[in-house]
């Protein structure tokens, strides 16, 4: 499959990894939109948002669930952080491998848009 983030995962392409496990892999985004600027994602292949149903839930649970206990626990993350998926066009999905920015380091903006 011609999936940026699933050769990134396979290690075909370089990045800054900041952890990994089985199933949920967790990168520096190369162009960060904060000073602290995350990006965790299935290793299993998921197009978007749209596409989590019962047959992967739990996936997206154990993602939560790590950014909680494993990725968002430093210092760095006491004042508070951001969890933000964008689906689709209208989202402005870029790569299409379901993702999790996980922003952080500063006040972030009140808007969401
Ligand atoms: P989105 O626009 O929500 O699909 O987010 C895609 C994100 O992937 C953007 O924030 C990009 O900066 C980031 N990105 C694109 N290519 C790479 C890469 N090779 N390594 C790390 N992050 C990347
Ligand atoms: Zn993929």
């Amino acid at each position: 499959m011609d999936c940026l983030f699933c050769k990134i995962i396979a290690g075909e392409i370089p990045s800054t990894v900041v952890y990994e496990d089985d199933t949920v892999f967790c990168m520096k985004d190369i162009n960060p939109q904060a000073p602290i600027h995350l990006l965790v994602l299935p290793k299993a292949h998921i197009a978007s948002a749209a596409e989590i149903g019962p047959e992967n839930a739990g996936i997206v649970a154990h993602i939560f669930e790590t950014i909680a206990t494993r990725i968002a626990v430093g210092p760095e993350f006491a004042d508070g952080f951001r969890v933000v998926t964008n689906c689709g066009e209208n989202g402005c999905q870029s790569v299409k491998h379901l993702h999790f920015h996980v922003l952080a380091g500063e006040k972030l903006s009140d808007r969401m848009a």
